[in-house]
């Protein structure tokens, strides 16, 4: 007789209250389902801000929703991953928990997955109803949710390095369009979002990527990902300043803005600084309620255009590991994870991404064991 398994979780009963640990017995799947190990779960700057109450939550939940894994048991149904590679025991997967509905609007007529009302299941509910949460021992993958194998070549450091953050910088870079070869980027935020687009802006051609951001460490990562130059906003600290060191790096201002900064106050600096004929990316204002100045004459004399993004789509998730098992001996991308955590200690995991302390930080549930 197969012996029941337990799990751990840490749910965040209230918001500004220490995440607790529950256990509970973890049920094996059924149908297609399929029943992971979690081994690293990135810490996110979304799972901050549900802690601090932004975000609107009627009942206890799981918090973390980038995940990497190795599957423990697949339902009798589950035989593939998301893109058709057979599936068995062992197998290390990532995921993103979105799981577009195929029955709306945005998922059949526009065929834009990201735009899906429905694709994030349970999400606030109770903690039984969001197995597929990261901060815990097992997640269950329901049937349809985007996960993909990770090559065995691939360190699980280099596909979790940017977190939910890569996707969506892949999806907002295929939502901008083209970057030309030799053009000037100019990256505000250096988490994880902006570190993110700062490697595939470099990647793509770009001729100058200047970052703005702090702390220092996560500029100097910046560098190493392909930033020519960084702007340092515990040096640079008005709006003015740092509009003056970036003119003063790039005449006339940045061919492509890449908004990163989660900041609402970004958005007006920014559109000061796109060059004449530019676009302007906003990628880091989704959880950023708020309004803003904008001078609407630039946009229109100088024809810039301004570009949102939300999310991304299955193919970004995949995307994510093809990046990483191309460049991860080649580019630091496991140093991007600068910070561990057992389970137990999620709470500090949060604190401390609150604080911008890692460059990116990972809960390791096994490091206990
Ligand atoms: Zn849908
Ligand atoms: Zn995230």
């Amino acid at each position: 007789m197969q012996q029941m398994r337990t799990g751990r979780r840490a749910v965040l009963v209230e918001p500004n209250k220490p995440l607790e640990i529950w256990e509970s017995p973890v049920d094996p799947p059924t149908g297609a389902d399929v029943l992971v190990a979690v081994e690293m779960a990135g810490v996110c700057g979304t799972d901050y801000h549900f802690y601090l109450g932004e975000v609107p939550m009627p009942g206890p939940m799981v918090l973390g929703h980038e995940g990497i894994g190795r599957v423990v048991e697949c339902g009798p149904e589950a035989t593939t991953d998301s893109a058709g590679n057979p599936l068995a025991k062992g197998d290390r997967v990532y995921w993103v928990p979105l799981k577009p509905c195929h029955r709306c609007h945005a998922c059949t007529v526009l065929e834009d997955t990201s735009l899906c009302p429905n694709q994030s299941p349970g999400r606030f509910r109770d903690p039984r109803l969001t197995p597929f949460a990261t901060y815990t021992d097992f997640a269950l993958l329901p049937n349809g949710m985007t996960f993909f194998k990770v090559p065995e070549d691939t360190p699980s450091e280099a596909v979790i390095a940017f977190g939910c953050a890569m996707p969506t910088v892949l999806h907002a870079m295929e939502r901008l369009g083209q970057i030309r070869f030799g053009d000037r980027v100019l990256v505000q935020g250096a988490g994880p979002v902006g570190l993110a687009a700062t490697l595939v802006a470099s990647l793509s051609g770009a001729g100058e990527v200047v970052v703005i951001g702090a702390p220092a460490s996560r500029l100097d990562m910046a560098k190493r990902l392909g930033a020519t130059s960084t702007i340092d906003l515990d040096v640079h600290a008005t709006s003015a300043d740092r509009i003056a060191a970036a003119r003063e790096i790039m005449d006339g201002g940045a061919d492509i803005v890449i908004e990163a900064a989660g900041k609402l106050a970004a958005f007006g600096e920014g559109t000061q600084l796109v060059a004449r004929g530019g676009r302007y990316l906003i990628v880091g204002l989704w959880s950023a309620p708020g309004t803003t100045m904008l001078e609407p004459r630039k946009i229109n004399n100088d024809n810039v255009r301004i570009i949102g993004s939300a999310l991304s789509r299955p193919r970004h998730i995949f995307k994510t590991i093809q990046l990483a098992q191309r460049y991860h001996t080649q580019l630091p991308l496991t140093e991007v994870v600068s910070h561990r955590f057992g389970l137990e200690d999620a709470q500090s995991a949060i604190e401390a991404v609150g604080r911008h302390e890692p460059i990116k930080a990972v809960i390791q549930p096994g490091m206990e064991a």
